[in-house]
């Protein structure tokens, strides 16, 4: 066996790597919270191939500062939290500062990027976690990054993706999900130059339905907007006609941060029990917003899963607020039934 020695930080990053950067779908939520955490007002999805060849992420945020670039790039660098006292009450959507680091590791970078106070913005090229270029450059405020040859350097990694069509539909479905998390910024999506999505941004939840999942879903809707013990709840939930053979239509926000949990599909697939048919899920979308003190993001590097330090009482109040909409029963303290 050899002696214990310290990994150098290539093969770090590229482990580190594996953990957030599953497949192209995963680089797309990174690269859209990053921009949201910018207070983008506005962001463009471009992929080529699933993502695999090309993904390009265009928003209007605030930009990177010229002299924080490289730093940006570096593992555990973020501007978004200082020390773990912080995350009790973090707000943004990042705050590990893994990100642009795995990404860069596994793929060849390009980042444009310009903040309002200056004229001109910055070229960033980074290959492989190895940086190849760094130039000024004329470019409108905000960031892009176009992230090209996903696991190129790691074949092992590559190969475990599925078809150019299904990573595409997995980054669609993200879209999506990504737009109902924030009704107030604008989406694109554009596949191979194809249009696959266009959200108005105008902060109005129920367009966003009507936007990516047309007439007849956003025509059985019921509206909720409760203010709980815990949480304060808002957004629609479908009619149980509207109920289909998989969970895909069950879309849920915890602080504006699209994830899964347990607790909450249980919660609301109980409030659905007796309204829907056996193997039959509803459509769901709303908003739950919540102390971030009651709530861990911090379980995963990917913060696809949340913990809530009061199982019991989240998942009787989501169960109780579904199920009052659903059987048009006034819960106290008021909510609002409009269909
Ligand atoms: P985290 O989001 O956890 O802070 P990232 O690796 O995703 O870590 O990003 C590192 C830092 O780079 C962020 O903290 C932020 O300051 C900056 N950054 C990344 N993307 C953008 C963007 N689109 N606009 C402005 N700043 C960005
Ligand atoms: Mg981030």
């Amino acid at each position: 066996m050899k002696s214990i020695h310290l990994l150098d930080s290539d093969t770090i990053n590229k482990i580190a790597a594996g953990e957030v950067v599953e497949r192209p779908s995963s680089v797309i939520k990174e690269l859209v919270e990053n921009a949201i955490d910018a207070k983008a007002s506005a962001i463009t999805i471009e992929i080529k191939e699933g993502g695999i060849a090309m993904m390009r992420v265009t928003d209007n945020g605030g930009g990177i500062d010229r002299d924080d670039i490289k730093t940006a790039f570096v593992r555990h660098a973020t501007s978004k939290i200082e020390t773990a006292m912080d995350l009790m009450t973090v707000g943004s959507l990042g705050f590990r500062g893994e990100a642009l680091s795995s990404i860069a590791s596994v793929s060849q970078i390009e980042l444009i990027t310009k903040v309002h106070r200056e004229l001109l913005g910055v070229r960033y090229c980074i290959d492989g976690g190895e940086e190849k270029s760094c130039d000024d450059i004329g470019c409108p405020d905000g960031t892009t990054i176009i992230v090209r040859n996903l696991f190129y350097n790691t074949p092992a990694r590559r190969k475990f993706l599925k078809t150019a069509a299904t990573e595409a539909a997995y980054i669609n479905d993200l879209a999506g999900r990504l737009a109902l998390s924030h009704p107030d910024v604008s989406f694109k999506f554009i596949n191979n130059n194809q249009n696959r999505l266009h959200t108005s941004g105008n902060g109005n939840l129920r367009d966003i339905i009507y936007q990516i999942y047309g007439r007849d879903v956003a025509g059985q809707l019921l509206e909720v907007d409760v203010e709980g013990k815990l949480c304060h709840v808002t957004g629609f939930i479908g009619k149980p006609i509207l109920s289909r053979g998989n969970r895909t239509w069950e879309n849920y926000f915890i602080n504006g941060r699209y994830i899964k949990s347990n607790i909450i599909t249980k919660a609301i697939e109980d409030a659905y029990k007796t309204f829907v048919m056996i193997h039959k899920y509803p459509f769901t979308a709303f908003h739950i917003e919540v102390d971030p003190a009651l709530i861990d993001v911090n379980v995963h590097p990917r913060k696809m899963e949340l913990r809530f330090n009061q199982n019991e009482a989240v998942y009787q109040e989501i169960y109780d607020i579904v199920r009052a909409v659903l059987e048009h029963r006034e819960l106290i303290p008021a909510i609002s039934l409009k269909d």
